[in-house]
């Protein structure tokens, strides 16, 4: 119906030469001659390309027509005003002189042009000529010839400048402290999150500083809110200046708690260093309102691997450590210590953490040698159970050894533990089958009394081929000075396999030799707590405990156990134990706990490589 239309050249859609229009319109049906209709057809097309040319040009909004190679056809007044122009200096000039080229927008644009699709919404910032910028809401339709083919494309851009500050200015209040105009706690969350949400090659980590001002109650109780206001700007104002930057985020997160987000931590030490700074930068007095305020600040400090974490823990750990700090005296930083947290782990989610822990593989034995004094050879070695906590880092099993005896879990634990022992006991036994190395496992008194104990090491023996000979069990006085019963039955029954019973800690409970003695009891083993005397060179606890330590082991030797000392650290203390007549000795001197090839080692070298005083000093992983 349009022909004169389709047949317009591209680079001028409005200019509809009056010639174009077939000079006579025929009917399509009998194809007589129309009289008037080609006049006619004229006059309409001409009133309707003038009403749409005064609309173009008085249009509120900036409109252009866009060829197909991207140049401007026409352009109106208010695009102009826009851009800084005139419009006949916007005719012909290409669209990336106002709009930086970007491939996405440039894909749906040559969908658009290619007829693909009818319209298209873009939000973008024009190139103002004055070298700013305006952002626009911009529509993009494509025109088609009479034909249905694409023509050109018409823009209409509407300035959204004004929105868009007010949209910002919305944005930067609810992510800051309207006080300090430091980001506020939603900001430090967001912020936190993306960095924990980033791109990770499982090296990426993380650091927090949570700090507390102390004593800032007392300034606003003193001196009044206003001065404590005051004084919470002077704060956020230097921690700003001196810790912003770097990627690193100075936030206030409340009250007078201000926190430092290190989103590509190098590693505890740096965060410690920071921490340091913090306390140094807040030292120097602020001069508020005429007054002349001295604040220190406590820190919790938390650094980490990103994987394996989340910002939940992150900021609860943080506040547990900020907390430390207060306890612990206040004006200090303390880093996050995940013995410490897990202390703090309730029952209830270590009940829950144990067994599935058990099953992913998390825990791990370590070996501790038991040296015979007189000769220095490796006797046995004690198996010291840890849990590599991905959050929490080693676990010692001071930590989680007696929760899981209340929970129930040592019982599972406590047998992989066993197997994985005298597996280990297995191997040095084919390694080294001169040597007669026994492997001593603690059994917590929970195994004895509520779990089959006795069937277990049986399995466990049979399972490992060790001899049960090789096997030493630990047990604690109160595991075993339960009423006479099962305890004792099952003490019975292990001894008779050929097992070999040592009471722990021996002198830390009663200390009942002679009710002892009617146990099928082969070892003792004396407590840390003797053997720290024999450090204090000619001091009264030395001789005193000296006396003690040699009338024990005496008794011992004449009920036939043989005595092992534990935590000797040093050459004094062991040459000492060896002159009280005790059999073997275990501690930090010989040997720190360690993985299996360090024993494998120390029986490969012999007693005589360690040299010194008393064969096997200075050992794998010897002296701390
Ligand atoms: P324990 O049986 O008295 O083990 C000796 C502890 O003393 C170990 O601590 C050991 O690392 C530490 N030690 C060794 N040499 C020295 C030294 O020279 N100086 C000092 N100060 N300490 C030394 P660890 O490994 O933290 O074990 C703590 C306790 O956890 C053990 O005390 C034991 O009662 C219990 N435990 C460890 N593994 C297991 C296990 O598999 N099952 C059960 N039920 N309890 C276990
Ligand atoms: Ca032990
Ligand atoms: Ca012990």
């Amino acid at each position: 119906m349009t022909p004169a239309v389709a047949a317009a050249p591209a680079a001028a859609p409005f200019t509809t030469p009056p010639g174009h229009l077939p000079a006579e319109i025929v009917c399509p049906s009998c194809e007589a001659p129309l009289h008037g209709v080609a006049e006619r057809l004229q006059d309409a097309l001409r009133t309707s390309e003038s009403r749409f040319r005064a609309a173009f040009a008085d249009a509120g909004i900036g409109m252009a027509l866009v060829d197909a190679d991207d140049c401007i056809i026409e352009a109106n007044p208010a695009l102009g005003a826009m851009v800084g122009r005139d419009v006949s200096e916007l005719v012909r000039m290409h669209i990336h002189a106002f709009i930086d080229p970007e491939e996405s927008a440039r894909r749906l644009y040559l969908e658009l042009v290619s007829g693909e699709r009818e319209r298209l919404r873009l939000e973008k910032r024009l190139r103002h000529r004055d070298g700013g910028t305006v952002w626009t809401n911009i529509t993009v339709s494509l025109i088609r010839d009479g034909e249905g083919r694409p023509l050109c494309t018409l823009a209409m851009v509407e300035d959204v400048s004004e929105q868009r500050r007010l949209g910002d200015r919305l944005q930067y209040q609810s992510m800051h402290d309207p006080l300090t105009r430091l980001p506020n706690r939603a900001c430090f969350f967001e912020r936190l999150a993306a960095a924990c949400d980033a791109a990770d090659d499982g090296r990426r980590r993380v650091g927090l500083c949570y700090v507390d001002l102390d004593g800032f109650a007392a300034v606003n109780d003193t001196l009044g809110h206003h001065v404590g206001d005051r004084l919470l700007v002077a704060v956020a104002a230097r921690l700003r200046e001196r810790f912003t930057g770097g990627g690193r985020l100075v936030a206030r997160l409340g009250g007078d708690e201000f926190a430092l987000l290190v989103p590509d931590s190098e590693g505890g030490d740096q965060l410690t260093g920071l921490a340091e700074e913090l306390l140094r930068v807040l030292e120097e007095p602020f001069e508020v309102s005429g007054h002349r305020l001295a604040v220190t600040a406590s820190v919790g400090v938390v650094e980490r691997p990103v994987r394996g974490t989340t910002p939940t823990e992150l900021v609860k750990d943080a506040d547990a450590t900020l907390y430390w700090s207060k306890a612990d005296g206040r004006a200090r930083w303390t880093l996050y210590d995940p013995d410490r947290g897990a202390h703090q782990m309730t029952r209830q989610l270590l009940a829950t953490a144990l067994r599935p822990a058990l099953e992913r593989g998390e825990f791990a034995v370590e070996f501790q040698p038991l040296v015979g004094l007189e000769e220095g050879r490796v006797h046995g070695a004690e198996a010291l159970v840890r849990w590599r906590h991905p959050r929490f880092g080693t676990l010692s099993p001071d930590r989680f050894i007696p929760l899981a005896e209340e929970t129930g879990a040592i019982v599972p634990l406590g047998k992989w533990v066993l197997e994985e022992s005298c597996r280990q006991a297995r191997r040095w036994l084919e390694e080294f089958p001169a040597a007669e190395v026994f492997v001593s496992v603690n059994l917590a008194v929970r195994q004895v009394w509520d779990s089959d104990v006795v069937a277990d090491v049986a399995g466990v023996l049979e399972r490992t081929g060790l001899p049960p000979r090789l096997l030493q069990l630990e047990l604690t006085e109160s595991a075993v000075m339960g009423p006479a019963g099962r305890p004792l039955q099952a003490l019975q029954a292990l001894a008779e396999m050929g097992v070999r019973i040592a009471i722990d800690d021996f002198g830390t409970g009663y200390s009942n030799l002679a009710y002892l003695s009617r146990l099928p009891v082969h070892a003792l083993k004396l407590d840390g707590s003797f053997v720290e005397g024999f450090r204090d060179p000619g001091g009264d606890r030395r001789e005193a405990d000296e006396k003690i330590v040699t009338a024990m082991v005496r008794l011992a030797h004449a009920l036939g156990l043989s005595v092992t000392a534990e935590g000797v650290e040093n050459a004094a203390q062991a040459e000492r134990l060896r002159a009280t007549g005790c059999d073997t000795a275990q501690g930090w001197y010989f040997a720190r706990p360690g993985p299996p090839h360090r024993v494998a080692r120390m029986l490969r070298e012999g007693p005589r490589a360690a040299g010194g005083a008393l064969p096997g000093r200075a050992g794998p992983g010897g002296p701390a």
